[in-house]
């Protein structure tokens, strides 16, 4: 049996998307084709929500913030704005589309390690919920901002917590070694606290910590909430405030392949609360409001690239290419990360998967892979190619490399599509030469 993620079946052969045919979907909307299940999104962002009731003490003890660099465009600030959530930007391009989403500001986390003087300020100006404060130099910037602007803010502040975790590893050290955030052991952190305790305008009211991505074990952010706990107790026995929000950040991983076996955002509350609240009791603390920042793990798995096969080379006793007719434009994470992905042809899935094959790009750049050494049905040109997984930091991570259009994103819910990003055409791609 094929591996399948949520809303994904076969009907005669055909793999189907929420409902929709994607071999149809392909023809109507085009190739390369980015195609996204509302249904399966809204369903993590409710899970998600309730691992918040179930186990921090009700729904206001909580909020989940969605991460948009895995994936931005004006369709799904509406639809997180719908869901009660709130989302993360990292740039003036991300809060300008959320902005022009109608996004509420107070509900956006301001994220970056070298934001700049025009980006705070139109943070500030937009009245932002938070910004999350990274370093002296942005600290500085932002006194001057508001007491020019004469402007009161909140702020988050990102701290090393000396966790540092990728899929199946992780490591407790130092790991003072990163360009974000502030160190605890080199009592950086609590200098920076001391500091904005003495500037009127800005607010400090939530700790944040993010220690990786495609994360598949609970442990990490175990550790990670206790150190955040620990530090909490250290500044309000230092300074005697007592800060009351914990962000967690985000990390949590999701399933490429079928063996992909990451735990469900229950099972990672569950033992995430359990240690703050040990910690809590420990330190005679109150419970914080707590904030996890999930990207992958919302959008991940409920996107589907949509490819058309072109020219494949059979190489005796080496490996056969199999050719797109998109790329590391479209998708550049195994170009990137050797990213494991599923690959099917969406017109013969019940076919036996038992050719081997490398899946490249069209882009001129021999890195330009999707996957090597996928099993598929034997493949031909004009086949259907759906890889599996492609929600998060596809698109968002799309380029104009060789001036290839980036293709169309469209939206499934309820078997029901509609386009919600056009498709580049070549005179956009001429739009700012002169
Ligand atoms: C990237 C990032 C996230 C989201 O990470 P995912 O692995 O997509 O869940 C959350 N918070 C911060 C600060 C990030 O940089």
């Amino acid at each position: 049996m094929v591996f399948l993620t949520e809303g994904l079946s076969v009907n005669k052969g055909h793999l189907k998307i929420n409902g929709c045919d994607a071999v149809d979907l392909a023809h109507e909307f085009g190739t390369p084709l980015y195609v996204m299940n509302e249904n399966a999104i809204r369903n993590r962002c409710v899970e998600y929500k309730k691992s918040i009731e179930d186990y921090c003490g009700g729904s206001g003890k909580g909020k989940i913030i969605y991460a948009s660099k895995a994936f931005s465009c004006l369709e799904i600030y509406r639809i997180m704005r719908d869901e009660g959530l709130g989302i993360d930007v990292v740039s003036e391009g991300e809060l300008y589309t959320a902005l022009k989403a109608n996004f509420p500001a107070r509900d956006i986390h301001f994220h970056g390690n070298n934001k700049t003087f025009n980006e705070l300020f139109m943070a500030v100006k937009n009245n932002v919920g938070r910004i999350v404060l990274d370093n002296f130099c942005e600290l500085k910037m932002l006194e001057k901002i508001c007491s020019e602007y004469g402007k009161k803010i909140d702020i988050a502040m990102r701290i090393k917590p000396g966790v540092s975790a990728h899929t199946h590893e992780f490591i407790r050290t130092g790991q003072i070694d990163s360009k974000f955030g502030f160190a605890i052991e080199t009592g950086e952190a609590m200098r920076a606290i001391k500091y904005i305790g003495q500037i009127d305008q800005i607010n400090l009211k939530e700790l944040h910590c993010h220690i990786g991505s495609q994360i598949f074990d609970v442990e990490p952010f175990v550790l990670a909430a206790q150190v955040m706990m620990d530090f909490i107790s250290s500044i309000r026995s230092e300074i005697g405030i007592t800060i009351k929000e914990l962000n967690l950040g985000g990390g949590f991983g999701i399933a490429y392949t079928k063996n992909d076996n990451p735990p469900s955002c229950e099972d990672y509350m569950k033992f995430i609360s359990k240690a703050i609240r040990e910690k809590a009791r420990d330190f005679n603390l109150p419970m914080p409001y707590l904030y996890l920042e999930p990207g992958r793990s919302i959008v991940g798995e409920a996107g589907v690239t949509l490819y058309t096969v072109g020219a494949i080379k059979e190489i005796p006793n080496i490996r056969t290419w199999v050719s797109i007719d998109g790329g590391m434009c479209d998708n550049p994470r195994y170009a990137l990360y050797r990213s494991d992905y599923t690959a099917l042809i969406a017109n013969k899935v019940e076919k036996d998967n038992d050719f081997k094959v490398t899946i490249a790009g069209k882009c001129c750049e021999s890195g330009d892979l999707i996957q090597e050494n996928a099993w598929i049905p034997k493949p031909k040109p004009g086949d259907i190619m759906a890889i599996i997984s492609t929600g998060a930091y596809n698109y968002s991570m799309a380029s104009n490399y060789n001036r290839i259009p980036k293709p169309a994103v469209v939206m499934l819910k309820d078997g029901k599509a509609r386009l919600i990003v056009k498709r580049q055409t070549l005179d956009d791609l001429l739009k700012n030469d002169l």
